[in-house]
């Protein structure tokens, strides 16, 4: 049965899958504000990927609403060069994840995607309804092919069992909890890590992978945990909705705005053996603004926060 709006979290029982992760962290810190109660499971305890494992925690633990946030992922390289984990964990923990939630009779679950789901040269700002309208960009097609039989799972099972599961498509995110490792890390972490390095270091070049042309949309990852709660609440349709800034910048001008935050007066050197990737991620939002969401966290206030948080994660480390 789908619950009327908009959907009460209070005093449920609220599961988020991958709450170690960058989203899945933030997920929690914003629903400490909704009087529920979270559940989450280790990865040691519990495989995500084994759908006898992941029932038997269903039948235990009973969560009433699932934030499905686990997932394998990383940046261009990661991507490009993991295919068969990119597709495999990603498609095993999004089935049974679902499988599981319409057998216990969750009563409400939310699926993040990606804005990689949608084709590579679609209309920019990118609307919902491109979806499946074209081909997809090669560099990341594995995972977007999982995101979107994820989308489908969701879809397919509210029409056929009317499971109240809905999907959002965030766009690139970035925050405390980023991974900051530059072979395997997305770019604003990456960066961010480089030219923390080179001004330690004392070195005047930082290296941008490809053109530096690219453009793509960043959003707070705490800015993406208020718009994935405040769908769970008011949102229940069949159609992915987008979670975006609203604005997106050249790869170089995120370089430079990093460089301006970390303080670095150097130089960037560009690396074309790397690939660029789609030309441009936007996404449009009208659809979320209709239904009176923005976000609040800039991309400067957003960066800086992210490069107070790592600088104390290396205190702590060293
Ligand atoms: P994408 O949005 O799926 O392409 O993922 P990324 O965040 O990994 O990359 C975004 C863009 O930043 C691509 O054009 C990359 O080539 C470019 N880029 C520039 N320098 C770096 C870097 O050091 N790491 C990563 N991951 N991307 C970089």
């Amino acid at each position: 049965m789908i619950p009327e709006l908009p959907f009460p979290l209070e005093g449920k029982r609220v599961f988020v899958a991958g709450h170690r992760g960058m989203v899945g962290s933030a997920l929690l810190r914003r629903l400490a504000r909704e009087g529920c109660e979270t559940l989450t499971i280790s990865r040691e305890h519990v495989d995500l990927r084994n759908q006898a494992a992941v029932d038997r925690w269903f039948n235990e633990a009973r969560p009433e609403v699932v934030f499905l946030a686990a997932a394998r992922v990383g940046g261009i390289h990661a991507n490009d060069s993991r295919p068969g984990e990119f597709l495999y964990d990603n498609l095993a923990i999004a089935a049974n994840v679902v499988e599981a939630a319409h057998k216990c009779r969750v009563e409400k679950l939310l699926f993040l995607g990606s804005s990689c789901i949608y084709p590579r040269l679609a209309p920019q700002p990118m609307p919902e309804s491109a979806l499946l309208s074209g081909p997809l960009e090669p560099t990341n097609e594995w995972y977007a092919i999982a995101k979107i039989a994820g989308l489908k799972l969701c879809q397919a099972y509210r029409r056929q069992y009317g499971c109240d599961f809905v999907s959002v498509m965030p766009t690139n995110l970035y925050g405390p909890n980023d991974n900051f490792d530059l072979e395997s890390g997305h770019v604003l972490a990456a960066l961010l890590a480089k030219t923390d390095a080179a001004l330690k270091e004392g070195r005047k070049i930082v290296e941008i992978w490809g053109s530096g042309r690219p453009r793509r949309e960043f959003l707070y990852v705490d800015d993406l945990a208020d718009a994935a709660v405040f769908l769970m609440k008011t949102w229940s349709e069949e159609e992915p909705i987008n979670i975006g800034a609203g604005s997106d910048l050249t790869i170089l001008e995120l370089a430079r705005l990093i460089a301006d935050i970390v303080g670095f007066k150097g130089r960037f050197a560009f690396d074309p053996s790397k690939p660029d990737g789609t030309p441009q991620k936007l996404l449009d939002v009208s659809k979320l603004s209709a239904l009176g969401w923005r976000p609040r966290i800039g991309l400067d206030e957003g960066t800086r926060q992210t490069y107070d948080w790592y600088r104390t994660q290396q205190m702590a480390s060293s």
